[in-house]
């Protein structure tokens, strides 16, 4: 069959989107390929594809950084026809036994890991045994320092290409600055610009607002408002604190509006519930922090608000284009108080918490397994004595040490537990100071992009990105002022 055949008959899609079919016809001539696309058009339909155009014995193989996403992204393959399943740490012994069997045996299509995957010997073991025809690096900003959501597992991802003999590689990614194209290229040994296909990062069906408040009271009541005018749309409210996030959803339930929640200080099986009932439609609101909606594909999501400004303009457009998947009109809204910038101030401290934090969060959570695992943060907290209760350096300590794999995910109400010993590596190579400073800067360039009420909001954003594009929106606050 070819892949137009494939298309219709398996996926039930007439036609391929943007650069769908550029990106294929250069996989199938064996050349890697770095791929833009904007997000929610389907990047995922390239790598799927070619696990249906492989050779039978062979296994697409996918690196994907939560384990979070991996269920939904099998049980998508899974349902379009193909032999897919995952190995991470939630997987019992013997179940993780069954799938690397099945690998052996050649009875996998598509494989999800995660590149902390690479570091268990049993798994390298197995993937000796069969020929990787196409090695996929999700989300692959992920690979830079200078991306938004760095994780170092992904920075070693050449030496597992290698390991794995060299098959072609696709790199897919809807937020890169150019920088980050070229050092992603770098760190994975693709050709920079000779592996590019740019789908552009276009989605002008976002109506984006930036709306100036002053003041919580007038904020929450003003974003009472605007939810109103959504009714029953289904929507995610972002926030940088949880402590404003859970005051909000106070206010939201003496209003009677029902809501789920989705932040770092609930357990993780409840974040997981939370998150699933958001998805699968049984909830239409969530109120959540930045970590929730990586690779989360909801088609219907009418509005995100932004209920303060977000510490770069990557992750905010990362997180705004989870709205308007299905192409119909979606709604950003950033409520800004030049207030609310101090506290991003504040939280780029919190976010990079010194070495010695690190040290004693971690060696707490190794000395305390019974205790962290009940009380989590609580305690963690009253152990780190704090002058401001909203300081939330340990959850920055425990998503670090997660991000180096010292931690691993496990179904305690904490979440995590101790995997690997803490290395000086990490801290030498990871340098804090400088990640912070870098920043700094891109706190700075949206901020100046939140109070630029000349220019389209979001020609200021492609911009950013590197991205030509002649006309304005004609649909975001500037816009509208404008005529
Ligand atoms: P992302 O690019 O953000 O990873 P996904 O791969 O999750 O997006 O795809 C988003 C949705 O788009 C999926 O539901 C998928 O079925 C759909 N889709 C992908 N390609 C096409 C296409 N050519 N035509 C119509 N729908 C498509
Ligand atoms: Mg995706």
């Amino acid at each position: 069959m070819n892949y137009l055949d494939i298309l219709r008959d398996k996926f039930k899609i007439e036609q391929f989107r943007g650069v769908q079919k550029e990106v294929l016809d250069a996989l199938l001539e064996g050349r890697s390929v770095f791929s833009l696309m904007p997000t929610g058009t389907g990047k995922s339909l390239c790598y799927q594809m070619m696990a249906f155009l492989k050779p039978v014995d062979q296994m697409v193989l996918v690196v994907s950084p939560l384990i979070a996403l991996m269920q939904d992204q099998v049980l998508k393959a899974k349902n379009l026809g193909l032999k897919a399943a995952c190995i991470n740490s939630s997987l019992s012994l013997s179940e993780r036994g069954s799938v690397q069997k099945k690998i052996a045996n050649h009875e996998i299509d598509i494989l999800f890991v995660t590149p902390e995957r690479f570091k268990k010997s049993e798994f390298l073991e197995v993937l000796s045994k069969v020929q990787v025809s196409l090695f996929v690096v999700d989300e692959a900003h992920c690979a830079s320092l200078w991306g938004h959501d760095f994780r170092p597992e992904y920075s070693k991802l050449n030496q597992f290409i290698q390991l794995c003999h060299n098959p072609p590689v696709l790199a897919l990614t809807a937020t890169a600055t150019p920088v980050v194209q070229i050092e992603v290229c770098k760190i994975l040994g693709l050709n920079y610009p000779g592996a590019m296909i740019l789908g552009g990062i276009e989605r002008p069906n976002l109506a984006i607002q930036v709306s100036d408040t002053y003041g919580e009271t007038e904020k929450f009541e003003l974003m009472f408002k605007k939810l109103q005018e959504f009714g029953t749309d289904s929507g995610i409210i972002y926030f940088s604190l949880i402590h404003t996030l859970e005051k909000f959803s106070q206010f939201l339930f003496s209003k009677k509006i029902h809501h789920t929640k989705y932040h770092g200080d609930l357990p993780g099986n409840v974040r997981r519930r939370h998150q699933n009932d958001f998805i699968s439609g049984k909830d239409q609101l969530i109120l959540a922090t930045p970590a929730f909606g990586l690779g989360v594909d909801k088609a219907n999501i009418r509005f995100v608000f932004h209920t303060e400004i977000p510490s770069t303009l990557e992750a905010y457009f990362q997180e705004i284009g989870r709205g308007g998947r299905d192409g119909l009109p979606a709604q950003a809204i950033l409520f800004y108080d030049q207030e609310d910038v101090s506290i991003q101030m504040q939280f780029l401290d919190w976010a990079y918490p010194d070495e010695a934090f690190i040290r004693k969060v971690y060696d707490l959570i190794q000395t305390y397994p019974a205790k962290v695992s009940v009380d989590g943060f609580d305690f963690l907290r009253e152990q780190m004595v704090f002058k401001n209760k909203r300081d939330y350096r340990v959850n920055s300590a425990v998503s670090i040490l997660a991000r180096w794999g010292n931690l691993e995910e496990d179904e305690t109400p904490f979440g995590f537990k101790t995997a690997e010993p803490l290395s000086n590596d990490l801290f030498s190579q990871e340098n804090q100071s400088a990640l912070k400073k870098e920043h700094q800067k891109k706190l700075l360039e949206i901020l100046r992009w939140a109070q630029n009420a000349d220019d389209c909001r979001l020609n200021q954003i492609y911009k950013y990105f590197g991205h030509q594009h002649n006309s304005d929106c004609g649909i975001c606050d500037v816009c509208l002022n404008a005529h």
